[in-house]
C-alpha cells in the first residue's frame, strides 16, 4: 500500500517530554540545549503584536505573506517576488524536494548535515549521495562536486553546517557555484547566518544575481526565537521561486506566524543582542574546552559540536542532571545556553567525557 521508499525512513522522534524527564530523574528544572532554539526567547514586540492583533480566526490567512515579504525585501535588498514562505524551513525543504526530485533523480549532500534533506529525497523516490565532511567537520566541496552526474538535480549546502557548526567561505562557495551546471539546483541553507562572525562568510544573496539555479534558505526559528510559530523562507530568482510555488499549499503560513515574523523583523536590536550574548558564551565555552583539551569543531552558530566517545552515554549523563543535549555518531551537539547554565553544563560534561573515555566500549 505504501511507497517502498518509506521502508527505510523513521518518523521524527522527539524523545521523552520535559515532564517525563523531570519525573524520571526527580528534577525540578530542565535546561533544553538540544534543538538550537533561541535561549533568550523572542522580542517582546512579538507578544505585544499578537495581543493587539485582530485575529480573524474564521478567515484564511494572506496567502502571499505580503507584510513580511515587503519588510524582508527592504531589509535584504531583494525584490518582493523573489521570496517563497513556508511552515518553517522544514516545509520549504519538502517543497523543494517535491518540485525538483523524482524517482531516478539524485541529490548530493554532506554528512553529517541536516537530516531533512535526506528524508524528503527519500520520500520522492530520489537517491542520495552523502559526502562525508572533512576532518575539520566542513563540507568537502571537491568530493561533492565530483558526485554530481547526469541524474543530479539538487545539491544541498548547509552553511554554517548543522551539526558541525563549521562554514565554507565566500571564495569556496562562489567557486563551487560557478562550476555546478545550471540545470542542478544549489540550495544554500543559511539557518544560522545571524550568528556568524567570520569576515569571509559568503554574501550568498549576491550570488543569486548571476545564478538562476541558486536558492538561499533562512528561518525565523533560531536567531529570532520564533520556532513555535513555524515560518521560514527561500530567496531566489523568479523562475525557480515560481516553479516551487506551484507545489506550495496556498495557506501554509498562519496569520499569527506572519504577525510574529513581522514584529520580530521590526526589532533587529533584540535579535542582534541575542547573537551578541551568544558570541560571548560561545567564546567562554571554547576557552573552557581548550583549557580541558576537549576536542570540538570551531562554531559560527548558536551550538557547538564536541567530539566524544559514547555520545549517547554522555548525553544520558547530562540528562540525568537536567541538561538536554543531542548525541550524534561521533560527538554531541550542544546549543549554546545562557552563561550560568553553560558554566554548570561544562562541568557535568567534562566529568561525563572523562568517564566515557575510561569505560570499555561495549
Ligand atoms: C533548525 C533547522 C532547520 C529548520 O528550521 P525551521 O524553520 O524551524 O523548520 C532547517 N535547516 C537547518 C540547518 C536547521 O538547523
Amino acid at each position: 500500500m505504501f511507497k517502498p521508499n518509506l521502508t527505510d525512513l523513521r518518523a521524527y522522534d522527539p524523545g521523552p517530554s520535559i515532564e517525563d524527564i523531570k519525573k524520571a530523574y526527580g528534577l525540578n528544572r530542565i535546561v533544553k540545549l538540544d534543538s538550537n532554539e533561541n535561549v533568550y526567547g523572542a522580542s517582546p514586540r512579538v507578544a505585544e503584536a499578537i495581543a493587539k492583533a485582530v485575529l480573524l480566526p474564521a478567515l484564511y490567512p494572506d496567502c502571499r505573506d505580503t507584510e513580511v515579504r515587503s519588510e524582508l525585501s527592504k531589509l535584504l535588498g531583494v525584490k518582493p517576488e523573489q521570496f517563497l514562505f513556508g511552515c518553517g524551513l522544514d516545509e520549504i525543504i519538502a517543497l523543494i524536494s517535491r518540485a525538483l526530485l523524482a524517482p531516478g533523480d539524485s541529490m548530493v549532500m554532506a554528512w553529517p548535515t541536516f537530516y531533512e534533506y535526506y528524508c524528503h529525497a527519500q520520500i520522492e523516490g530520489a537517491s542520495t549521495k552523502k559526502i562525508p565532511c572533512d576532518k575539520d567537520g566542513r563540507h568537502d566541496l571537491k568530493a561533492m562536486f565530483a558526485a554530481i552526474d547526469s541524474s543530479t538535480k539538487v545539491v544541498w549546502i548547509c552553511n554554517p553546517n548543522n551539526p558541525t557548526g563549521t562554514y565554507i567561505n565566500e571564495k569556496e562557495l562562489s567557486d563551487f557555484v560557478r562550476q555546478v551546471p545550471e540545470n542542478v539546483a544549489v540550495i544554500i541553507d543559511e539557518d544560522y547566518i545571524d550568528f556568524v562572525t567570520a569576515a569571509d562568510f559568503p554574501n550568498s544573496l549576491r550570488l543569486l544575481e548571476n545564478h538562476p539555479n541558486v536558492l538561499v534558505l533562512r528561518t525565523f526559528s533560531k536567531s529570532y526565537g520564533l520556532a513555535s510559530f513555524r515560518i521560514g523562507y527561500a530567496v531566489g530568482q523568479r523562475r525557480l521561486i515560481d516553479e516551487i510555488d506551484k507545489v506550495r499549499p496556498p495557506f501554509n503560513t498562519t496569520r499569527l506566524s506572519q504577525i510574529a515574523a513581522y514584529a520580530a523583523l521590526k526589532d533587529q536590536e533584540f535579535m542582534k543582542e541575542c547573537t551578541r550574548k551568544n558570541r560571548e558564551v560561545l567564546a567562554m565555552t571554547t576557552a573552557y574546552l581548550d583549557e580541558k583539551k576537549i576536542p570540538y569543531y570551531p562554531s559560527q552558530t548558536n551550538f557547538i559540536f564536541v567530539k566524544a566517545r559514547d555520545p549517547k552515554g554522555v548525553a544520558e549523563k547530562c540528562r540525568k542532571q537536567g541538561f538536554l543535549i543531542n548525541p550524534f555518531q561521533d560527538g554531541i551537539r550542544i546549543t549554546i545556553g545562557k552563561k550560568e547554565d553553560m558554566q554548570d553544563l561544562l562541568k557535568i560534561l567534562e566529568q561525563a567525557l572523562t568517564e566515557a573515555s575510561v569505560e570499555p566500549t561495549a
